[in-house]
């Protein structure tokens, strides 16, 4: 099989895995006890934390341990949202957004929080002029994804950090998708807050962090033992928190190596897709996007139908997000970048992963036209897009 929806989940690497192994068995103790065996689990927790400090350039101490991109996500946003309702309820975010992030804002909304949802526009990037418009006296956070989940396209984090510095406003970013691709460095980037999620880069499943500038307080959300600084208690999942620095360490090993080796096979198959077939485009920003991320559209083609003739072909790829392609309705994605309702649901994305090799190239794109064509023949609308 060849599997092209990394950004769905990736494989746990072999390597992760046997960091893992011992803390299920031998190594079970509950970290917060004071006898050696929770303190081997302790110091275990520790070193992870370490690692993933060092892959985005935080303190350890900024770092606090979740169950994965949604918890930090909603840690972020609601515990900012709690704690500063008295100095304002007004929130800024995209149209673009992981539903972690979405949902989250509109449930505030129907919480007495006003949400402006900035739009991403026809490439999928929001501009640092709409945002500043958005700010009101009112504006207590910023949360703006870094790289989206189902075009790839990178925000300008850095700029949209600046401003919100500048008027002292909490920001926010979903890192989920960019961290272990391309650079982040929540010091660069000018960010209060920043979620990532272990099973998006190689590690397992359940488990995430959430970093935490030093200064900065949130409101819990959840309640407990005090664990994670009072933010996330609940005894800690010590096996996902290892698997996670372990990911994180490799990821920040072999970062620059699958940067380029990826964005070559990305673009060889953008380039013979596009030249290949007749009425095929790529949504979103062609370069300012994830080194991984492939989002082609076919006009009169289904997207879902795509998916599983690819998927009889031995290949592994979705429409739209996860998420949304259990519903009947077009992505809040591809709408918010302008499509017509039929175009979005014509869409192909194919996220690329450090197994995926160059060999592969030729019989995926082989592959794409055999299904495109296929489709099209079936297709009534296909004929009237002919002879017109
Ligand atoms: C996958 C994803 C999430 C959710 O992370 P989980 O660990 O699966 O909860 C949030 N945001 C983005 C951009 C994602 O791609």
């Amino acid at each position: 099989m060849i599997y092209m929806d990394h950004s769905a989940t990736s494989p746990v690497d072999p390597e992760v895995f046997k960091a893992m192994e011992p803390y299920f068995v031998d190594s079970f103790g509950n970290a917060s006890t004071l006898y050696s065996l929770g303190r081997e689990a302790r110091k275990a927790m520790e070193d992870s934390r370490k690692k993933v400090a060092s892959l985005i350039g935080a303190d350890p101490t900024e770092v606090i341990f979740t169950s994965g991109g949604t918890e930090s996500d909603n840690i972020a946003i609601k515990g900012t949202a709690y704690r500063l309702r008295k100095k304002g309820n007004h929130i800024i975010t995209s149209d673009i957004e992981h539903p972690a992030v979405e949902e989250t804002c509109k449930y505030l909304e129907k919480n007495g929080f006003q949400v402006t949802y900035l739009p991403a526009g026809e490439e999928g990037i929001v501009k640092v002029e709409d945002l500043k418009n958005a700010i009101t006296d009112k504006t207590i956070l910023i949360t703006i994804m870094h790289a989206n989940n189902e075009i790839g396209t990178i925000q300008p984090i850095k700029e949209i950090g600046e401003i919100a510095r500048e008027h002292k406003i909490y920001f926010h970013t979903d890192a989920v998708q960019s961290v272990g691709k391309i650079p982040v460095d929540v010091k660069d980037l000018n960010v209060d807050m920043l979620s990532l999620s272990s099973h998006k880069l190689y590690g397992p499943k359940g488990i995430g962090a959430l970093y935490i500038k030093k200064g900065v307080r949130l409101e819990p959300i959840i309640h407990g033992g005090g664990h994670e600084k009072g933010i996330r208690p609940g005894t800690e999942n010590v096996a996902g928190i290892v698997g996670l620095g372990k990911a994180c360490e490799i990821a920040e090993q072999n970062l620059e190596e699958n940067f380029k080796r990826l964005t070559a096979i990305r673009d060889e198959i953008i380039e013979k897709v596009l030249s290949g077939i007749e009425q095929s485009y790529l949504n979103g920003h062609p370069t300012k996007r994830l080194p991984n991320n492939i989002n082609f559209r076919f006009t009169s083609i289904e997207g879902e139908s795509l998916v599983l003739h690819l998927d009889a072909k031995g290949i592994a790829s979705s429409t739209g997000s996860a998420c949304s392609s259990k519903k009947l309705e077009p992505s809040h994605v591809l709408m918010a970048l302008g499509l017509k309702e039929v175009d979005a649901h014509g869409s192909l994305r194919l996220t690329l992963g450090k197994e995926n090799k160059e060999e592969e190239i030729d019989y995926v794109v082989e592959s794409i036209k055999d299904a495109v064509d296929t489709l099209r023949k079936l297709s009534p609308l296909w004929c009237q897009v002919d002879e017109e």
